[in-house]
């Protein structure tokens, strides 16, 4: 592992964000920035320039799918994987046509999430 990849955790969960902080330990994925909210999240993004983005769908003040449409405002070519729940398949739908790169079913486990990374970077970061 020659790189490390700095990702920006984004939900109102403080527990779903330890919980994939926790699932990237020693990987090549450092999470850099944590987000509560979509505002925050964009704020986040200004601030900590991360590679790759993992956007919560259901959250207080701003949601994912608008904290995306001004993350990609931002920076078009951001790298930003949803992390969706059930019933959230509109949303999942209407973020990757705003320009969401993948998306990643809740409950989130460490294989699953490792693998979404690493597919998402083999696919739009080349390596
Ligand atoms: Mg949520």
């Amino acid at each position: 592992m020659s790189r490390k990849y700095k990702v920006l955790v984004v939900d109102d969960s403080t527990a779903m964000r330890m919980l994939i902080k926790a699932s990237l330990q020693d990987s090549e994925f450092d999470v850099v920035a944590e987000a509560g909210d979509g505002g925050e999240a964009v704020q986040s993004f200004k601030v900590s320039a991360p590679d790759l983005v993992l956007l919560d769908i259901v959250m207080p003040v701003m949601g994912g799918v608008e904290a995306l449409g001004q993350i990609m405002a931002q920076d078009k070519n951001a790298v930003v994987i949803m992390v969706s729940s059930l019933g959230t398949e509109d949303a999942v739908r209407e973020a990757l046509k705003t320009g969401a790169k993948n998306f990643l079913q809740k409950p989130v486990e460490q294989e699953s999430l490792l693998k979404i990374l690493r597919n998402t970077v083999d696919l739009f970061m080349g390596r």
